[in-house]
Protein backbone atom coordinates (compact mmCIF):
# COMPACT_ATOMS: atom_id res chain seq x y z
CA UNK A 1 0.00 0.00 0.00
CA UNK A 2 1.65 3.35 -1.43
CA UNK A 3 1.97 6.29 1.44
CA UNK A 4 3.59 8.58 -0.29
CA UNK A 5 0.77 11.21 -0.24
CA UNK A 6 1.56 11.11 3.62
CA UNK A 7 2.75 13.85 5.85
CA UNK A 8 5.84 13.25 7.97
CA UNK A 9 4.10 14.68 10.83
CA UNK A 10 1.09 14.76 12.19
CA UNK A 11 -0.77 17.28 14.95
CA UNK A 12 -1.92 15.55 18.12
CA UNK A 13 -3.38 16.11 21.92
CA UNK A 14 -0.85 15.29 24.21
CA UNK A 15 -0.70 14.24 28.13
CA UNK A 16 2.97 15.15 28.96
CA UNK A 17 2.67 14.31 32.38
CA UNK A 18 0.30 14.26 35.31
CA UNK A 19 -1.69 17.32 36.46
CA UNK A 20 -0.22 19.55 33.52
CA UNK A 21 -2.27 20.77 31.04
CA UNK A 22 -3.09 19.50 27.69
CA UNK A 23 -0.48 20.13 24.47
CA UNK A 24 -0.87 20.35 21.16
CA UNK A 25 2.31 18.28 19.87
CA UNK A 26 3.83 17.31 16.65
CA UNK A 27 4.57 13.33 15.89
CA UNK A 28 6.82 12.72 13.71
CA UNK A 29 4.63 9.75 10.89
CA UNK A 30 6.00 6.45 10.48
CA UNK A 31 5.58 3.22 8.61
CA UNK A 32 2.82 1.05 10.76
CA UNK A 33 5.15 -1.73 12.38
CA UNK A 34 4.01 -5.37 12.19
CA UNK A 35 -0.32 -6.44 12.87
CA UNK A 36 -0.58 -2.52 12.72
CA UNK A 37 -2.63 0.01 11.25
CA UNK A 38 -2.37 3.41 10.57
CA UNK A 39 -5.98 5.48 10.81
CA UNK A 40 -6.56 8.55 9.34
CA UNK A 41 -8.51 10.21 12.05
CA UNK A 42 -11.96 11.90 11.03
CA UNK A 43 -13.34 12.21 14.85
CA UNK A 44 -12.38 11.54 18.37
CA UNK A 45 -14.97 11.68 21.12
CA UNK A 46 -13.94 12.86 24.58
CA UNK A 47 -14.30 10.21 27.43
CA UNK A 48 -15.05 11.62 31.04
CA UNK A 49 -12.25 8.79 31.76
CA UNK A 50 -9.69 10.71 29.78
CA UNK A 51 -9.69 12.66 33.50
CA UNK A 52 -7.66 9.46 34.64
CA UNK A 53 -4.99 9.91 32.15
CA UNK A 54 -4.32 13.60 33.30
CA UNK A 55 -4.97 13.30 36.98
CA UNK A 56 -2.56 10.16 36.95
CA UNK A 57 -5.29 8.16 38.49
CA UNK A 58 -4.50 4.67 36.21
CA UNK A 59 -1.93 2.84 37.87
CA UNK A 60 1.15 2.50 35.67
CA UNK A 61 0.69 4.86 33.31
CA UNK A 62 3.68 5.94 30.79
CA UNK A 63 4.17 9.71 29.60
CA UNK A 64 3.78 11.46 27.39
CA UNK A 65 0.41 9.82 26.27
CA UNK A 66 -1.77 10.84 23.36
CA UNK A 67 -5.64 10.14 24.52
CA UNK A 68 -8.76 9.36 22.76
CA UNK A 69 -10.31 5.94 22.46
CA UNK A 70 -14.04 7.16 20.90
CA UNK A 71 -12.26 7.21 16.94
CA UNK A 72 -13.37 6.85 13.76
CA UNK A 73 -11.47 7.16 10.84
CA UNK A 74 -10.27 5.91 7.47
CA UNK A 75 -7.55 3.11 7.02
CA UNK A 76 -4.13 5.27 5.88
CA UNK A 77 -1.90 2.46 5.53
CA UNK A 78 -1.39 -1.10 7.44
CA UNK A 79 2.30 -3.13 8.30
CA UNK A 80 3.10 -5.79 5.88
CA UNK A 81 1.77 -8.64 8.22
CA UNK A 82 -1.48 -7.38 8.71
CA UNK A 83 -1.77 -7.12 4.82
CA UNK A 84 -0.60 -10.54 4.50
CA UNK A 85 -2.26 -12.47 7.40
CA UNK A 86 -5.28 -15.27 6.30
CA UNK A 87 -8.71 -13.76 6.93
CA UNK A 88 -7.31 -10.37 6.82
CA UNK A 89 -7.98 -10.20 2.80
CA UNK A 90 -9.57 -6.99 1.94
CA UNK A 91 -10.47 -5.75 5.73
CA UNK A 92 -7.90 -3.65 5.85
CA UNK A 93 -7.87 -1.81 2.07
CA UNK A 94 -6.70 1.97 2.08
CA UNK A 95 -10.14 4.16 2.69
CA UNK A 96 -11.88 1.91 4.09
CA UNK A 97 -14.28 3.47 7.54
CA UNK A 98 -12.66 2.02 10.70
CA UNK A 99 -12.88 2.89 14.29
CA UNK A 100 -11.25 2.24 18.10
CA UNK A 101 -12.67 2.11 20.63
CA UNK A 102 -11.71 1.32 24.71
CA UNK A 103 -10.37 -1.72 23.96
CA UNK A 104 -6.54 -1.59 22.17
CA UNK A 105 -6.03 -4.85 20.77
CA UNK A 106 -5.83 -8.51 22.63
CA UNK A 107 -2.63 -11.32 22.03
CA UNK A 108 -5.19 -14.11 21.69
CA UNK A 109 -2.37 -16.14 23.01
CA UNK A 110 -2.96 -15.58 27.37
CA UNK A 111 -5.30 -17.79 29.53
CA UNK A 112 -8.49 -15.21 29.64
CA UNK A 113 -7.89 -14.94 25.21
CA UNK A 114 -7.91 -18.80 25.25
CA UNK A 115 -11.42 -18.68 26.84
CA UNK A 116 -13.05 -15.92 24.93
CA UNK A 117 -12.23 -12.97 27.07
CA UNK A 118 -10.72 -10.56 24.99
CA UNK A 119 -11.97 -7.89 26.93
CA UNK A 120 -9.20 -8.87 29.50
CA UNK A 121 -6.74 -10.07 27.65
CA UNK A 122 -3.37 -10.04 30.12
CA UNK A 123 -1.57 -8.80 27.27
CA UNK A 124 -4.13 -6.11 25.70
CA UNK A 125 -3.89 -2.69 25.42
CA UNK A 126 -6.32 0.34 26.67
CA UNK A 127 -6.66 3.10 23.53
CA UNK A 128 -5.22 6.22 24.95
CA UNK A 129 -3.97 4.63 28.12
CA UNK A 130 -1.15 2.25 27.36
CA UNK A 131 -1.17 2.79 23.78
CA UNK A 132 -1.50 6.19 22.35
CA UNK A 133 -5.16 6.99 21.02
CA UNK A 134 -6.87 9.16 18.88
CA UNK A 135 -6.92 12.71 19.53
CA UNK A 136 -4.81 13.80 16.85
CA UNK A 137 -4.70 13.98 13.00
CA UNK A 138 -3.73 10.12 12.66
CA UNK A 139 -3.55 6.99 15.03
CA UNK A 140 -1.70 3.82 14.91
CA UNK A 141 -3.66 1.20 16.44
CA UNK A 142 -3.19 -3.07 16.81
CA UNK A 143 -5.25 -4.99 13.86
CA UNK A 144 -7.07 -6.69 16.68
CA UNK A 145 -8.63 -3.21 17.63
CA UNK A 146 -9.67 -2.19 14.36
CA UNK A 147 -13.66 -2.13 13.89
CA UNK A 148 -15.14 -2.67 10.69
CA UNK A 149 -17.95 -0.46 9.61
CA UNK A 150 -20.00 -0.08 6.83
CA UNK A 151 -19.92 3.09 4.59
CA UNK A 152 -23.82 2.49 4.60
CA UNK A 153 -23.40 3.71 8.52
CA UNK A 154 -22.42 7.38 7.22
CA UNK A 155 -25.99 7.84 5.15
CA UNK A 156 -27.59 9.30 8.39
CA UNK A 157 -24.77 10.20 10.56
CA UNK A 158 -21.68 12.10 10.77
CA UNK A 159 -18.71 10.97 11.77
CA UNK A 160 -18.72 12.81 14.98
CA UNK A 161 -21.83 11.27 15.64
CA UNK A 162 -20.80 7.99 15.10
CA UNK A 163 -17.58 8.23 17.18
CA UNK A 164 -19.67 7.80 20.39
CA UNK A 165 -20.48 4.54 19.81
CA UNK A 166 -17.01 3.07 20.52
CA UNK A 167 -16.80 4.10 24.18
CA UNK A 168 -20.14 5.51 25.71
CA UNK A 169 -22.56 3.37 23.10
CA UNK A 170 -20.81 0.15 23.26
CA UNK A 171 -20.54 -0.42 26.92
CA UNK A 172 -23.89 0.44 27.70
CA UNK A 173 -25.50 -1.11 24.75
CA UNK A 174 -23.53 -4.42 26.07
CA UNK A 175 -24.39 -3.65 29.79
CA UNK A 176 -27.50 -4.01 29.32
CA UNK A 177 -27.93 -6.37 26.90
CA UNK A 178 -26.15 -8.84 29.02
CA UNK A 179 -28.05 -8.16 32.08
CA UNK A 180 -31.11 -10.14 33.40
CA UNK A 181 -34.21 -8.41 32.27
CA UNK A 182 -37.40 -9.50 30.43
CA UNK A 183 -39.10 -7.24 27.38
CA UNK A 184 -41.14 -5.07 29.37
CA UNK A 185 -39.37 -4.32 32.61
CA UNK A 186 -38.64 -1.51 34.40
CA UNK A 187 -35.40 -0.39 34.15
CA UNK A 188 -34.06 2.64 35.67
CA UNK A 189 -31.10 4.43 34.24
CA UNK A 190 -29.15 6.85 36.34
CA UNK A 191 -27.89 9.92 34.91
CA UNK A 192 -28.40 11.39 32.10
CA UNK A 193 -25.17 12.57 30.19
CA UNK A 194 -22.70 11.47 27.50
CA UNK A 195 -23.93 7.40 28.90
CA UNK A 196 -27.09 7.71 29.78
CA UNK A 197 -28.27 9.58 27.01
CA UNK A 198 -27.33 6.52 24.92
CA UNK A 199 -28.56 3.82 26.96
CA UNK A 200 -32.13 5.52 27.68
CA UNK A 201 -32.10 4.80 23.69
CA UNK A 202 -30.90 1.72 23.75
CA UNK A 203 -32.85 0.10 26.11
CA UNK A 204 -36.38 1.46 24.82
CA UNK A 205 -35.12 0.13 21.80
CA UNK A 206 -34.63 -3.16 23.27
CA UNK A 207 -38.55 -2.91 24.64
CA UNK A 208 -37.73 -1.79 28.66
CA UNK A 209 -39.83 0.50 29.61
CA UNK A 210 -37.44 3.62 30.66
CA UNK A 211 -37.50 5.44 34.08
CA UNK A 212 -34.57 8.25 33.52
CA UNK A 213 -33.65 9.89 36.76
CA UNK A 214 -31.98 13.21 37.17
CA UNK A 215 -31.63 16.19 39.30
CA UNK A 216 -33.56 18.82 38.49
CA UNK A 217 -35.90 18.98 35.48
CA UNK A 218 -33.85 20.70 32.39
CA UNK A 219 -33.62 17.57 30.93
CA UNK A 220 -37.30 16.01 31.00
CA UNK A 221 -38.00 16.75 27.81
CA UNK A 222 -34.97 15.69 26.25
CA UNK A 223 -34.81 11.93 28.10
CA UNK A 224 -38.76 11.60 26.88
CA UNK A 225 -38.00 12.34 23.20
CA UNK A 226 -35.26 9.83 24.03
CA UNK A 227 -37.61 7.11 24.69
CA UNK A 228 -37.98 7.55 28.12
CA UNK A 229 -41.36 6.44 29.57
CA UNK A 230 -40.97 8.06 32.84
CA UNK A 231 -38.31 10.79 33.92
CA UNK A 232 -37.98 11.50 37.70
CA UNK A 233 -36.42 14.80 38.74
CA UNK A 234 -34.40 13.15 41.85
CA UNK A 235 -33.99 16.68 43.57
CA UNK A 236 -38.28 16.68 43.90
CA UNK A 237 -39.30 13.00 43.78
CA UNK A 238 -37.41 9.94 46.44
CA UNK A 239 -36.58 7.84 43.87
CA UNK A 240 -36.59 4.72 45.59
CA UNK A 241 -40.13 5.12 47.16
CA UNK A 242 -41.41 5.78 43.73
CA UNK A 243 -39.80 2.99 42.22
CA UNK A 244 -40.70 0.72 45.28
CA UNK A 245 -44.05 1.85 44.75
CA UNK A 246 -44.47 0.68 40.90
CA UNK A 247 -42.80 -3.07 42.35
CA UNK A 248 -39.03 -1.76 42.15
CA UNK A 249 -36.83 -1.23 39.03
CA UNK A 250 -35.80 -5.15 37.19
CA UNK A 251 -32.80 -3.12 35.56
CA UNK A 252 -30.83 -0.23 37.46
CA UNK A 253 -28.10 1.21 34.79
CA UNK A 254 -25.57 3.90 36.74
CA UNK A 255 -23.88 6.09 34.74
CA UNK A 256 -23.35 9.38 36.44
CA UNK A 257 -20.23 9.11 38.18
CA UNK A 258 -20.96 9.98 41.52
CA UNK A 259 -20.57 7.24 44.31
CA UNK A 260 -23.34 8.28 46.74
CA UNK A 261 -25.66 9.07 43.79
CA UNK A 262 -25.61 5.67 42.93
CA UNK A 263 -25.07 4.41 46.82
CA UNK A 264 -28.74 6.34 47.29
CA UNK A 265 -30.48 4.63 44.23
CA UNK A 266 -29.65 0.83 44.88
CA UNK A 267 -32.37 0.76 46.68
CA UNK A 268 -34.73 1.01 43.99
CA UNK A 269 -33.64 -1.98 42.72
CA UNK A 270 -36.72 -5.35 42.64
CA UNK A 271 -36.84 -8.27 43.59
CA UNK A 272 -34.97 -10.83 41.88
CA UNK A 273 -33.31 -7.48 39.57
CA UNK A 274 -30.39 -6.44 38.46
CA UNK A 275 -27.79 -3.50 38.93
CA UNK A 276 -24.91 -2.70 36.13
CA UNK A 277 -22.50 -0.34 37.12
CA UNK A 278 -20.91 1.51 34.28
CA UNK A 279 -20.22 4.79 35.36
CA UNK A 280 -16.25 5.14 36.55
CA UNK A 281 -17.54 6.84 39.76
CA UNK A 282 -13.60 7.87 41.65
CA UNK A 283 -14.68 9.75 44.19
CA UNK A 284 -15.51 7.17 46.61
CA UNK A 285 -16.60 4.50 47.42
CA UNK A 286 -19.87 3.02 46.28
CA UNK A 287 -22.03 1.88 49.91
CA UNK A 288 -24.70 -0.99 49.62
CA UNK A 289 -26.67 -3.04 52.13
CA UNK A 290 -25.93 -6.59 52.27
CA UNK A 291 -29.36 -7.26 53.82
CA UNK A 292 -30.62 -5.08 50.61
CA UNK A 293 -28.89 -7.60 48.44
CA UNK A 294 -29.88 -10.39 49.96
CA UNK A 295 -33.90 -10.05 50.60
CA UNK A 296 -34.15 -8.73 47.08
CA UNK A 297 -32.03 -11.61 45.99
CA UNK A 298 -30.27 -8.91 43.91
CA UNK A 299 -27.45 -8.96 41.87
CA UNK A 300 -25.09 -5.89 41.77
CA UNK A 301 -22.40 -6.17 39.02
CA UNK A 302 -19.71 -4.17 37.11
CA UNK A 303 -19.23 -3.93 33.41
CA UNK A 304 -16.43 -2.61 31.17
CA UNK A 305 -16.45 -2.16 27.89
CA UNK A 306 -16.19 -5.32 25.10
CA UNK A 307 -13.63 -5.70 22.21
CA UNK A 308 -14.17 -4.81 18.38
CA UNK A 309 -16.55 -7.18 17.43
CA UNK A 310 -18.71 -6.21 20.16
CA UNK A 311 -18.58 -2.62 18.64
CA UNK A 312 -19.49 -3.74 15.36
CA UNK A 313 -22.52 -5.70 16.90
CA UNK A 314 -23.40 -2.08 18.97
CA UNK A 315 -23.26 0.07 15.48
CA UNK A 316 -25.12 -2.13 13.69
CA UNK A 317 -28.12 -1.85 15.97
CA UNK A 318 -27.61 1.45 16.60
CA UNK A 319 -27.62 2.56 12.69
CA UNK A 320 -30.65 0.38 12.19
CA UNK A 321 -32.45 1.91 15.03
CA UNK A 322 -31.46 5.08 15.10
CA UNK A 323 -29.91 5.62 18.19
CA UNK A 324 -27.66 8.83 17.56
CA UNK A 325 -25.32 9.91 19.92
CA UNK A 326 -25.80 13.76 20.59
CA UNK A 327 -22.56 15.88 19.95
CA UNK A 328 -20.90 18.89 19.80
CA UNK A 329 -18.08 19.36 17.29
CA UNK A 330 -14.37 21.23 17.87
CA UNK A 331 -11.88 21.59 16.13
CA UNK A 332 -8.22 20.10 18.21
CA UNK A 333 -7.52 23.70 18.62
CA UNK A 334 -10.53 23.69 21.09
CA UNK A 335 -9.37 20.89 22.59
CA UNK A 336 -8.94 22.54 25.96
CA UNK A 337 -12.83 23.69 25.81
CA UNK A 338 -14.11 20.59 25.00
CA UNK A 339 -12.45 18.16 27.52
CA UNK A 340 -13.76 21.44 30.18
CA UNK A 341 -17.08 20.94 29.15
CA UNK A 342 -17.11 16.64 29.52
CA UNK A 343 -15.59 17.43 32.88
CA UNK A 344 -17.98 19.86 33.97
CA UNK A 345 -20.90 18.21 33.08
CA UNK A 346 -22.14 20.98 30.57
CA UNK A 347 -21.26 19.15 27.44
CA UNK A 348 -24.67 18.05 25.51
CA UNK A 349 -23.48 15.14 25.68
CA UNK A 350 -20.67 14.18 23.55
CA UNK A 351 -18.08 16.40 22.63
CA UNK A 352 -16.17 15.44 19.74
CA UNK A 353 -12.96 16.39 18.19
CA UNK A 354 -12.80 16.70 14.24
CA UNK A 355 -10.40 16.57 11.81
CA UNK A 356 -11.42 18.31 8.03
ZN1 LIG B 1 -14.61 5.98 27.46
ZN1 LIG C 1 -4.64 -12.24 25.62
Amino acid sequence: MASKSLPETYKAVACTKPNTPWEIVDMPLRKPGPQEVLIRVHASGICYSDHLLKDGMWPGLQYPRIPGHEVIGRVADVGLTTQEAKGNEGRFKAGSLVAVGWNGGYCSRCDNCRKGEFWTCKNGNITGFTIDGGYGEYMYAPETAVIHLDEDMLKENTYAELAPLFCAGATVFDAIRTSKWSPGDRCLIQGIGGLGHLAVQYASKMGLVVYAVSSGSSKRDLALSLGASEYIDSSTTNVVEYMQSLGGANLIICTAPNANLISAILPAVAVNGMITLVSAATDGEIKVSNLLLNMSRATLRGFACGCSPDSENCVKFSTRSKVKAMVQEFPIEEFDKAYQGVIENTARFRNVIVFP
